[in-house]
């Protein structure tokens, strides 16, 4: 497995690859679990080529105190991306991403940024879709992988390569999840002992959610998931919604034809999980 630090000698490397060669991108922030493994196996099934890249992107934290202390585990991430079948990781430095000027581009996702993690994470999704837009002009991937455990980010990708019309096609990969339910998070690690027996909660509650879904109305299941979490004292409920999973605005009225979510973000502390769940009825 290849380690570039600098895009000029990794882009050097890509461009010496046979023309048919099929590249696969993993866009990551480190402190790797099975979650981000599984879109590397993912990627290796279907490109020659894995390049993942492991970086903390500065402009998509909205709170210092979530970036400081974001998780890095960079030696045990290596070794997994390696036995994961994982070709180029690309770990540059925040000043080979932007130089001297730690700003976001100003981006029109047709509102996709407006809701949920955007409404709550002020300025998130202009850092994410500057950081992949530059790795994705740098490794210049045919496919890229992203999770659906961060669905809204996946459609705002999915948004961006279509206006900029940027070649290349987004996979999104199903949520990996511990053996009791709780979606993989590199944040799970900062969870206390106590936060982590309370965090599968996040899970059961969207259970029955989906389950109450088929049956009762948008009103009462939101009602549901408000007055369950005010049982939970570790966890606090910043937003749960309903929404279209194509324009990801809450729903009114449900219709036969379309595909729908539900979307949660908690607070355990100053640590936020979030999760989502497909809605049928
Ligand atoms: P992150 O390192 O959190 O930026 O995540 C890198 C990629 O891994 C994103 O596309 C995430 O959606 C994806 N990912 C994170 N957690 C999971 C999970 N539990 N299951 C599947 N994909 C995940």
């Amino acid at each position: 497995m290849r380690i570039y630090r600098s895009k000029r000698f990794l882009q050097a490397y890509l461009h010496r690859l046979p023309f048919e060669n099929k590249v696969g991108f993993v866009p990551t922030m480190g402190a790797l679990h099975d979650g981000h493994l599984s879109l590397v196996k993912n990627a290796k099934n279907s490109c020659n080529t894995v390049v993942a890249s492991i970086f903390v992107n500065p402009t998509q934290f909205d709170r210092k105190e979530d970036l400081d202390h974001y998780p890095s585990t960079l030696e045990a991430d290596l070794k997994a991306l390696q036995k994961a079948g994982c070709d180029v990781v690309f770990i540059p430095s925040v000043k080979e991403m932007y130089q001297n000027q730690i700003v976001s581009e100003d981006f029109d996702f047709d509102g996709l940024d407006q809701v949920m993690e955007g409404a709550h994470r002020k300025g998130h999704f202009a850092g994410v879709g500057t950081i992949v837009k530059r790795l994705f002009e740098i490794v210049k991937p045919h496919e890229a992988f992203f999770g659906e455990k961060d669905f809204q980010q996946l459609q705002i990708i999915k948004k961006m390569v279509n206006k900029e019309q940027i070649p290349i096609k987004i996979i999104g990969n199903p949520i990996y999840r511990e053996a009791d339910g709780l979606a993989m998070s590199s944040r799970n690690v900062r969870l206390t002992p106590a936060q982590r027996i309370a965090a599968p909660f996040i899970y059961q509650t969207l259970l029955k959610a989906q389950k109450l879904f088929k049956s009762h109305t948008i009103e009462e299941v939101e009602e549901f998931v408000v007055q369950t979490f005010k049982t939970q004292k570790l966890l606090e409920l910043e937003y749960f919604s309903m929404a279209d999973e194509m324009i990801l605005l809450p729903i009114d009225k449900k219709e036969k034809n379309k595909k729908y979510r539900g979307f949660i973000a908690v607070f355990a502390g100053p640590v936020r999980l979030i999760d989502n769940i497909e809605l049928n009825f």
